[in-house]
């Protein structure tokens, strides 16, 4: 009577897709076999030696000598989180940088630590003016200037250098939001002035959700120190996951052991193809994606300058039915991308050809996916051209 009724679930199969939207991506085929491995104690001295190496690799991808460069335990939005809990307290001025979903995010977080909040605000799809950002801050005492680098909800990309000097000038510190920058295109945290960054690991990493690599500069570590206030989160306070991190190795919450093997895996492939490669190889993919979309008759939101390769944003032609076509993709091809966001939904798909997704292979089978589609729709578009025009470049 209290028999568990096991023929009412069937084996776990899910379809293998490939992930070509704004995350997570393609996981890399070693990633998930290095997750395989045995299961160590996280205090085990075999596997501060792993904790250790990480440490070592995420500097090279981040491009800093910051020794607090460590993964935080959660999601890509648990390291926007850990970096601001650490540094803002009540009635701290903090300007955010919003041009998109995650800009959004990062503003509701400070407003949450009690932050005073002044937002500089441009349309989805387009970057900012750094007149813009320097009236903000208005040349007043201000504690943190927020922005994302690689804005996933528009695909568009924000220089930084500009900014962390406008933010230093007033001594404040510069966040930059690097969840889809970070092994997809250049990310130099101390060439650039950033003062302090996350990242995920399911966007160019190629590794499935659920660790946020964080890098403190030692101005940021300053800030940390001089609080007046305690931290408010217990899970992300700094000062005490770095004694597990660095220091006496102390216990504070049990490390999610495979997903660091996965994470370690994933660092070491990108380094292996070498960060120009890996660079290069996110930029001609890209390039051979927007030549067939252009060849098509369709257009991108952002302008070309300001496009990410590893994001890209293509206008929905009117008269097409959204929906349908992301379903038939998943369906009949087993592509997934992504919809529009915010203002964006229903007006744009939005393709990732992020990390092992970036592929020639990805790109060609996408464009003909979708050309047959819209074909199907009836959609006004150039038939028999995209796939000469991607191979061209
Ligand atoms: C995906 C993403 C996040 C949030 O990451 P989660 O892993 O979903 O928590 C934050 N910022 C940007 C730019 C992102 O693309």
């Amino acid at each position: 009577m209290n028999q568990f009724p096991r023929n009412d679930f069937s084996q776990l199969n899910p379809p293998v897709r490939t992930l070509m939207g704004p995350g997570p991506s393609d996981i890399h085929p070693r990633v998930l076999q290095a997750m395989a491995a045995p299961t160590i104690g996280h205090l085990d001295p075999a596997f501060i030696r792993i904790m250790d190496e990480i440490k070592t690799l995420l500097q090279s991808l981040f491009q800093t000598k910051n020794d607090i460069t460590f993964p935080v335990s959660g999601t890509g939005s648990a390291g926007m989180e850990a970096c601001m809990v650490n540094v803002v307290e009540p009635g701290d001025r903090v300007v955010i940088c919003r041009n998109g979903v995650f800009g959004a995010r990062m503003a509701d977080i400070a407003q949450r630590l009690g932050a005073e909040l002044v937002e500089v605000v441009v349309p989805f799809g387009e970057a900012f003016d750094l007149g813009m950002i320097e009236e903000a801050i208005g040349g007043k005492p201000t504690k943190l200037v927020g922005v994302v680098h690689a804005e996933t909800s528009t695909g568009v990309c924000q220089a930084l250098p500009e900014i962390a000097a406008l933010a230093h000038r007033v001594d404040a510190l510069l966040l930059a939001d690097c969840v889809t920058s970070l092994g997809g295109m250049p990310v130099n945290l101390d060439a650039w002035g950033v003062d302090l960054a996350y990242s995920g690991t399911q966007k160019c990493l190629s590794c499935p959700p659920g660790l946020a690599p964080v890098s403190f500069s030692p101005r940021a570590v300053q800030a940390l120190k001089d609080r007046k206030t305690k931290v408010v989160s217990w899970y992300l306070d700094l000062t005490m996951l770095l004694n597990y991190w660095g220091g006496e190795r102390a216990y504070h919450h049990t490390a999610p052991i495979n997903m660091l093997y996965g994470l370690r895996e994933a660092l070491l492939v990108v380094l292996e193809e070498g960060l120009e490669a890996v660079y290069a190889r996110h930029r001609r993919n890209h390039e051979a994606l927007v030549a067939g979309i252009e060849a098509m008759g369709l257009r991108m939101l952002v302008e070309p300058q300001l496009r990410l390769p590893q994001l890209n944003t293509i206008v929905i032609p009117d008269g097409v039915d959204d929906g349908a076509v992301r379903r038939a993709l998943l369906q009949d091809y087993n592509i997934e991308i992504g919809g529009g966001l915010g203002a964006l939904k229903g007006k744009v798909w939005r393709v990732g050809l992020m990390g092992h997704a970036s592929r020639r292979e990805n790109v060609v089978t996408f464009l003909a996916a979708l050309e047959s589609i819209l074909s199907g729709q009836k959609a006004s578009i150039q038939r028999g051209k995209a796939l000469e025009a991607a191979a061209a470049v």
